[in-house]
């Protein structure tokens, strides 16, 4: 009976195994030709500072919507673009649809704050990507100081002296450059010393427990205090109370964004939420 059951059980695993690939096929499928067919946008989450009011910047997200109506998360697609190698020329048209959108704006009268784009892992290890960026980024209008650049620590780490002379490129042209997911990888003091970056954005599962659970709390104090002591300017992201925003504001937390204010909305929304802002 237990060696039936034992077998009921890999049969069951296997079958939850291989839907779980042929899930990641169909996307990969589906992902192709998502840039043609149109089925992507990106959207634009305020980045605020802690007053809850002036705007300072936005991240750019990817949003996709299958022709069928549903929607498939980034948390979902990304990893999915990442090992398929997708994300290279995902990430690329991510890339110039900011910078067309900023240009867009701009003819709109509306002069965008920094916009965040985020760079996987496997798209910065790509051998093509600082040529390619900065091909993208000239033969554009929208000037390199629009752009600010969220990298995640791992990426970072793989290839740290590459990293170094890239980062010192882009910060070079003008661009910045924020640490994303701080807390989650492989955090290393002397590396953060050795990166060019401006900021640290703090990974939102801190975030989240800030209010009930004291060692989260205090390790998010310490961590603000650390960017501060290297210059750097510190980013919450995932803010959904407004008890979570007094307390980074009473840490002195320079930047954040979440919920608690806008999520990510599409480019006429992000115009008209900081038309309304600046009016008064
Ligand atoms: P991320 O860069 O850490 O982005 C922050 C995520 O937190 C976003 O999820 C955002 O919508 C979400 N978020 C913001 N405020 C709140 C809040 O108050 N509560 C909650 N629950 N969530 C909040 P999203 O848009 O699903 O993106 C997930 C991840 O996918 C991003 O994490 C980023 O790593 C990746 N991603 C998204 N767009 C791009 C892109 O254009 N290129 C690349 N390479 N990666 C992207
Ligand atoms: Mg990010
Ligand atoms: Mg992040
Ligand atoms: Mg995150």
């Amino acid at each position: 009976v237990a060696k039936r059951g034992g077998r009921a059980q890999v049969t069951m695993f296997d079958a939850a195994m291989s839907e779980a690939v042929s899930r990641r096929k169909q996307l990969e499928d589906w992902l192709r030709v998502a840039i043609d067919e149109n089925e992507l946008s990106v959207h634009y989450q305020p980045k605020l500072q802690m007053d809850g009011h002036t705007v300072d910047g936005a991240e750019a997200l990817l949003r996709w919507k299958r022709p069928d109506g549903s929607q498939v998360s980034p948390g979902e697609f990304i990893p999915v673009a990442e090992e398929s190698g997708l994300i290279v020329p995902l990430g690329r048209w991510v890339l110039m649809r900011v910078l067309a959108q900023i240009a867009t704006w701009k003819s709109q009268g509306f002069e965008s704050p920094r916009i965040s784009v985020n760079v996987s892992a496997n798209q910065f290890l790509d051998e093509n990507f600082l040529r390619s960026f900065l091909e993208i980024l000239d033969g554009s209008s929208t000037p390199a100081s629009h752009l600010d650049l969220e990298i995640t620590e791992s990426a970072l780490m793989t290839t740290p002296d590459h990293a170094v002379s890239v980062l010192t490129t882009l910060r070079a042209r003008g661009i910045t450059v924020s640490l994303d997911d701080f807390g989650t990888g492989y955090s290393s003091l002397g590396y953060l010393k050795r990166f060019p970056v401006n900021s640290i954005k703090i990974d939102h599962s801190f975030v989240v427990d800030l209010v009930e659970d004291r060692d989260s709390a205090r390790l998010v104090k310490a961590v603000i205090g650390m960017t501060h002591s290297l210059g750097l300017l510190f980013v919450a992201e995932g803010v959904e109370n407004k008890r979570q925003l007094a307390l980074l504001r009473d840490w002195e937390c320079d930047l954040y964004q979440g919920h608690l204010t806008s999520p990510a909305i599409d480019p006429d929304a992000f115009r008209a939420f900081c038309m309304a802002r600046s009016r008064d």
